[in-house]
């Protein structure tokens, strides 16, 4: 029977001490403050940036969303990323994804500057991860990822990971995350030969693909770590991309859906938040 990784637990701890160092950096007269751009009407973009919202106040981060209409333009959405940027008393810029139809999510996530792209979606950001360069803002799910990996105690260095999806968000920022941390890494997708015989190998499984229990309990290798990203509203509930029940008899580690991945993505953004602060007072 698998431990289950608690990612709110762990992500609860993070942002007791996110909290301690945002009280510190206050003392020392900085005030980290996060903004967060939300254009339309999108459901879960709303909840998302209100548990944005909630979780900047829980550490004492200032928030700010700024909310554009459904109908905005391009230029409109870019001028106010260039005025976020030269705003001094703004540390953290985020874009809350999917844009409206009609925006160009690549080309606006391209003008924040990389030193408040605490998303770490900038090219320069993505591609200093590449060339193992470790930049300061490294993308959220992926980070969270890595450090519910670490808790379980199992070494990365040498084992087998594999990435089911190949994202620019998650699966291929965390595929080069576990290739530094000196894991052999697969990433599997759409157009991948008999999934299953590859994820069976997988030491380490990271599954971000949005498709309700596509892996299967007989495609997980006995006593691996198996990490679900996936959010995927099945019968008015929340359920990841593993079969969850018939896995957790197989793998040794296994994060649930809800309470696993998501927590800990929350949590990194904030991290993300203070470390950009405090490279800006430098
Ligand atoms: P995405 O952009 O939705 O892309 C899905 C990926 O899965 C693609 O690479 C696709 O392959 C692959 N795929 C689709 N069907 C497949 C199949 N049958 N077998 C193997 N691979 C398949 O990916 P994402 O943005 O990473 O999102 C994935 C899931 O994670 C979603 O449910 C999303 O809501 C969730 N998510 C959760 C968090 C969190 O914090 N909890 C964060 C981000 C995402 P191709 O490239 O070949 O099309």
């Amino acid at each position: 029977m698998a431990q289950i990784i608690d990612g709110k637990a762990i992500a609860a701890r993070i942002k007791e001490e996110v909290a301690v160092e945002v009280k510190q950096m206050k003392q020392q007269g900085l005030a980290p403050k996060l903004c967060v751009v939300l254009v339309g009407e999108d459901p879960a973009s709303q909840v998302y940036v209100r548990y944005k919202e909630k979780d900047c106040e829980q550490v004492g981060i200032i928030s700010e969303t700024h909310r554009l209409q459904d109908k905005t333009k391009q230029q409109d959405l870019v001028d106010l990323i260039k005025r976020l940027n030269k705003d001094k008393s703004v540390h953290g810029i985020l874009v809350q994804l999917p844009l409206p139809k009609g925006l160009d999510a690549i080309s606006a996530l391209n003008e924040i500057s990389p030193e408040k792209d605490v998303d770490g979606l900038h090219p320069m950001n993505m591609g200093r991860l590449l060339r193992g360069e470790n930049p300061d803002m490294q993308p959220c799910t992926p980070s969270g990822i890595i450090e519910m990996i670490l808790s379980t105690g199992r070494e990365i260095k040498g084992a087998n990971a594999v990435v089911v999806g190949r994202s620019n968000i998650v699966g291929k920022p965390v595929a080069i995350m576990l290739l530094q941390r000196h894991a052999t890494v697969t990433i599997c997708h759409s157009r991948t030969k008999d999934i299953g015989a590859v994820c069976r190998e997988a030491d380490i499984l990271v599954a971000s693909v949005g498709s309700p229990g596509l892996i299967k309990a007989d495609m997980v290798k006995k006593d691996s770590v198996v990490i679900d990203v996936g959010v995927n509203r099945l019968h008015d509930r929340l359920v990841g991309d593993v079969d969850y029940e018939a896995t957790k008899e197989q793998a040794g580690f296994i994060t649930p859906v809800p309470g696993g991945v998501g927590p800990m993505t929350r949590a990194m953004l904030l991290k993300n938040t203070i470390i950009a602060a405090k490279k800006a007072k430098k």
